[in-house]
């Protein structure tokens, strides 16, 4: 029985494993891995401190952070996903996919997102056949070749990005009548000859035979359906909070992600704090979820401490 499970290993989950270890609270860090969504960036350009970092290594100074305050306070649970979280008499057990068990009096959910799929005709048809949701993984194989990207986000436009470094043209496509992304993205992306970007475009369909061939969608604005020949398409559709594992114990929105008290990232159980994408925060950034990790940990802490 430890002070303080925490779930999660992202800028949320590392910001608390971090405050933990200063303020000596006994705690198990659970995480399948260390560094969280934007591992797969390649420069994060508003970590505060840090102009340009690759995710990859944001994820390596998170370890070698963790690794060089925890001491003997600190646990790190790596490579373990946690499929439950139950209630006892003395605080909270959480249960891993292999099969271990961690207990502790508190816990701190930070267990982020992931990516929304596509939901329309051909989508799971061609997945991984021309469509897929990593541009880092799989951008690559494009080379040459004209793509699409769907979302008109953060995300959907740093895909864009990338992709143009081996595209032969990138057409993003966003069913919005305004693009979600920062507007300095925005210009900056937009400004390569081989891209286009289209707004109050929704996309209808997934062409191909044996892999993708095409992209049908309908001009919201004139209703007429158009069909771009590309031979891959980027999914970057939105987020689902990583949070099926707490079932009903405590309230969630109604896309699931943790209802917290923004003030203190307390949830509607005593207890149990939550921090970062998978809460209902209204903004989803690195600084923010390690922000609210910091401000759950202050919070954990005087609630540990007085009470033992
Ligand atoms: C491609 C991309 C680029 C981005 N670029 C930027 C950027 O430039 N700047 C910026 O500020 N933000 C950026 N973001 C957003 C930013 O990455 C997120 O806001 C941030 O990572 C949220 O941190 P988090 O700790 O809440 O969750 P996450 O980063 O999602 O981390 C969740 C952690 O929980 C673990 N986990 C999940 N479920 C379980 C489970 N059941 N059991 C155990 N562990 C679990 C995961 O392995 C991971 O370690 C980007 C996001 C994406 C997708």
């Amino acid at each position: 029985m430890v002070d303080l499970i925490i779930i999660g290993g992202g800028p949320a989950g590392v910001a608390g494993g971090v405050y933990a270890a200063r303020k000596q609270l006994k705690t198990v860090l659970i995480a399948e891995e260390l560094g969280g969504q934007s591992t797969v960036s390649e420069g994060i350009e508003n970590w505060v401190g840090t102009p340009r970092i690759p995710g990859a290594d944001l994820a390596k100074s998170f370890k070698e952070h963790l690794e060089s305050v925890k001491g003997a306070f600190v646990e790190l649970a790596l490579g373990e996903r946690v499929t439950g979280l139950t209630k006892t008499d003395v605080g909270f057990t959480a249960t891993t996919k292999s099969g271990k068990e961690f207990s502790a009096k508190a816990v701190l959910i930070a267990s982020g997102a992931g990516r929304r799929t596509l939901d329309i005709p051909g989508a799971s048809t061609f997945e991984h056949k021309g469509l897929t949701y990593c541009a880092s993984c799989d951008g690559p194989l494009f080379g040459g070749m004209d793509v699409a990207v769907v979302g008109g986000g953060n995300a959907g436009f740093e895909t864009a990005a990338q992709l143009l470094a081996y595209a032969k043209s990138v057409t993003l496509l966003h069913r919005g009548a305004a693009f979600k992304a920062d507007p300095v993205t925005v210009e900056k992306v937009c400004a390569h000859p081989n891209m286009r970007a289209l707004k109050n475009a929704e996309p209808t369909e997934i062409r191909g035979e044996q892999f993708v061939t095409g992209l049908t969608y309908k001009d919201k604005i004139s209703g007429e359906s158009h069909t771009l020949d590309v031979a891959g398409i980027f999914v970057e559709v939105g987020v689902i909070p990583n949070t099926d594992f707490v079932g009903t114990l405590i309230d969630l929105d109604p896309v699931k992600r943790v209802v917290v008290d923004p003030r203190t990232q307390r949830t509607s159980v005593e207890g149990i704090w939550a921090a970062g994408d998978c809460t209902d925060e209204l903004y989803h950034q690195n600084n923010i979820a390690a922000g609210d990790g910091v401000k759950a940990l202050e919070d954990i802490y005087l609630w540990v401490k007085t009470r033992s």
